[in-house]
């Protein structure tokens, strides 16, 4: 029999076999990490279409990151060869959501070449109309509205669905009033942010039949990676979906649950079966991923929660080395040891791909940045837009995102005086006054603007010269490639011209920056669809640069996994999170715990875990504790070690108080029964009122907790 088993399904359990071939009806494949759920689910996808149960083209298949979707393109096609080309509906949430946005973009007043803005302009834009409305931003920050309208937008919620809580959590009851107001101006500007891109598409099931019934047609299969982090609104997505035909299989882990801050409801998994009766269930037991001591270290960890299924995980994989906590003086210190420590790695052979730094927050990575800079490790930072949002890369963006749709007023006013025009504030002024009364984008009314005489020569001249030259720059657009219109951009609008004056060291690295996106256009045949793929692609890492070691956050790592795997800042108020401790709850720091069970288990063959004794928070150093998840692993299965004392680790230390430069810390060691809520961590820091009260990103508010910002997470 086994000489029939197709190639895709070869070396696969019995369990995961099951959850292959059982094509109809619904299937919940419920496991813990590296159990090979993600496996099992690209055989299924294989299977589907090699039986032709299926084309490519009538299975919607979700998956957490672009880079997961492509990672599975890639696998089924090497069993399926070309059928795999024509896989439209695989990819994440967000990305198949703009693609059937596309197609039915009237039916939410959009047209079909809409825009998807960032966090960046959805906050230039919630600002305005909170001006425009006589709020006070100081009291009611955009970026708290921004997190509000988030939260809504995730659980399905349109203006008019709001509770009176809800309503009354923004400018004392004006919730309902700014979502609304936010949602008549993106339709102006023919925009939509991500929230949208997931509720117009829930609207359009929801009030259009016929458009749900074609696509509860077409689907003949669902697969969903990684449920346990939907969130209300792509739950609803999926229930409509797979009603008629109820051929969904998804899978997931309640242990790795880790953006619930996002929206995410570990209940879906949970409640799989209810909503689908009859569901087959699926569990897999066996680990393939990660030596049993990080497999017992990790499982030990998350023992220590109260919220969970339980499940039992083994692995054939023989013994390896213990996980590592290692302890150090400071952050610089804390970089400059996984430096050395990688490069003992490389000089033993270890592939730098298969070297990972996981952070709990985007800030850390810096340090890490500067070392691997100084002494020469090629890295890469996974997770961020942090090329595409330099200014100059967003400026040369925001010409032509106007080229590509000319109400595209956020980008239009990003530019229209960049470089100079002599357009200043005053003309901006009148240009919006004149959009208002007239109900146009910016452009539009610019233009009839010039016809009046409201403008001084001079700005009318240079206006009505920028504004030529868009529709010249449009015309273009239909004769040459994306990346030779985008050179002609920054040569006509005087642009280069700009950075070319400027002599600063800056600027010709800006001017290498546009160089890198032209060269990035090179790849797309439409202007459209490279704007597309700016919004959508989180992870701006360029192929064919040689191996690198990845740093990125424990969040955007999950679903991956490495050889070798680096922890850094596992402190208290840095991992578990200072908010996560203020904010007290089991539920919060429960979660937490599952980030660090993510985190360990992304490892397969070492992992090790970093703490430092200070750290430098707004130019202010801070001592720190060890983190309480570090006292939630098993003894067994770990070594410590400390580069200040030479010695054990700061918490199995016996030191004695004179010698002991930490003895605030040990002293009041806190007992192992598991309950350790703040007071816990204020009696142990009282005394140091240098303790950070709050880790933000520096630069960022307090209130930008509300509205997280989404470069450190993947597009899911
Ligand atoms: P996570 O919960 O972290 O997403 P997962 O359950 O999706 O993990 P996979 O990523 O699918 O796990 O698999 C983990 C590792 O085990 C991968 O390297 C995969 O290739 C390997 N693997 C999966 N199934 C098998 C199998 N039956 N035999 C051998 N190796 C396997
Ligand atoms: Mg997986």
């Amino acid at each position: 029999a086994d000489a029939q088993i197709p190639a895709y399904a070869a070396r696969l359990n019995a369990p995961q076999r099951e959850a292959v071939l059982t094509t109809e009806g619904p299937v919940l494949m419920l496991a813990g990490a590296g159990t090979g759920k993600t496996a099992a689910l690209t055989a299924r996808l294989a299977h589907l279409i090699a039986t032709r149960r299926a084309w490519p083209s009538e299975i919607l298949c979700v998956t957490f990151t672009n880079k997961a979707a492509r990672e599975m393109r890639e696998r089924v096609g090497r069993h399926i060869g070309d059928a795999v080309e024509g896989m439209p509906w695989l990819g994440t949430f967000h990305s198949i959501g703009a693609r059937m946005l596309r197609r039915h973009a009237e039916l939410v007043g959009l047209e079909s070449n809409y825009t998807i803005i960032d966090t960046d302009d959805q906050i230039r834009l919630l600002k305005q109309l909170i001006q425009e409305n006589d709020v006070d931003e100081k009291r009611w920050p955009a970026r708290q509205l921004a997190g509000l309208l988030d939260r809504w937008k995730n659980r399905g919620l349109n203006p008019g669905d709001l509770d009176a809580v809800e309503n009354e959590s923004y400018a004392n009851g004006r919730g309902a009033q700014f979502y609304k107001l936010y949602q008549d101006r993106l339709k102006t500007l023919n925009a939509c942010d991500f929230g949208d891109l997931l509720l117009h598409i829930l609207n359009i099931f929801r009030t259009h039949h016929d458009v749900l019934a074609q696509y509860q047609q077409r689907f003949k299969y669902i697969l969903v990676d990684e449920y346990q982090d939907t969130n209300q609104v792509q739950y609803l997505w999926l229930r409509l979906l797979a009603q008629t035909r109820k051929n969904i299989c998804v899978v997931g882990d309640d242990d790795q649950s880790i953006y619930s801050w996002r929206g995410a409801e570990v209940a879906n998994i949970l409640k799989f079966e209810k909503d689908f009766p009859g569901a087959s269930v699926v569990k897999l037991e066996q680990n393939y991923r990660s030596t049993p001591q990080i497999l017992a270290a990790a499982s030990g960890l998350i023992n220590a929660n109260s919220e969970r299924l339980g499940k039992t995980l083994w692995t054939e994989l023989p013994p390896g080395e213990k996980v590592r906590i290692i302890g150090v003086w400071d952050a610089p210190e804390e970089a400059r040891r996984v430096g050395e420590e990688i490069e003992r790695l490389e000089s033993e052979g270890a592939p730098l791909d298969q070297i990972a730094i996981l952070v709990r927050a985007q800030y850390q990575t810096r340090e890490f940045e500067d070392r691997f800079i100084q002494i020469g490790l090629n890295y890469r930072i996974v997770g961020g837009f942090r090329f595409y949002e330099r200014a100059e890369i967003r400026d040369a963006l925001a010409y032509l995102r106007v080229i590509a749709q000319p109400a595209d007023d956020l980008a239009f006013e990003r530019i229209y005086n960049q470089p100079k025009r002599g357009l200043g504030a005053k003309t901006l002024e009148a240009m919006r006054r004149h959009a208002r009364q007239l109900q146009m984008s910016l452009a539009a009314a610019s233009l009839d603007l010039c016809d009046t005489d409201e403008l001084p020569a001079r700005a009318r001249n240079n206006l009505v010269a920028l504004l030529g030259q868009f529709v010249h720059w449009r015309e273009q657009a239909d004769k040459v490639t994306p990346s030779e219109l985008l050179r002609s951009v920054l040569a006509e609008s005087g642009y280069e011209d700009m950075l070319q004056k400027d002599r600063s060291a800056e600027s010709a690295g800006r001017l290498e920056n546009l160089t890198e996106l032209a060269r990035a256009m090179e790849e797309y045949e439409t202007l459209g669809d490279f704007l597309e793929h700016v919004s959508l692609v989180m992870d701006n890492e360029r192929a064919g640069d040689g191996e690198k070691v990845t740093i990125m956050t424990m969040h955007a790592a999950k679903g991956l996994e490495f050889d070798h795997v680096f922890l850094p800042g596992w402190e208290e108020g840095v991992f578990p999170s200072q908010r996560a401790i203020d904010e007290g709850g089991l539920a919060s720091l429960e979660e937490e715990r599952r980030l660090a069970y993510v985190a360990i288990t992304r490892a397969k063959r070492r992992c090790t875990i970093l703490h430092a004794a200070n750290r430098r928070i707004y130019g202010q150093w801070t001592s720190s504790i060890p983190s309480r998840f570090i006292e939630d692993l098993p003894e067994d299965y770990i070594t410590s070690e400390t580069t200040m004392t030479g010695g054990a680790s700061l918490w199995r230390a016996n030191w004695s108080e004179t010698d002991d430069p930490f003895a605030h810390v040990s002293t009041s060691r806190p007992d192992r029964s598991g309950k350790r809520g703040p007071g816990w961590q204020r009696a142990l820091s009282s005394g140091y009122d240098t303790t950070p009260k709050r880790l933000a990103e520096p630069g960022r508010s307090a209130a930008s907790f509300a509205a997280k910002p989404r470069s450190d997470i993947a597009l899911g």
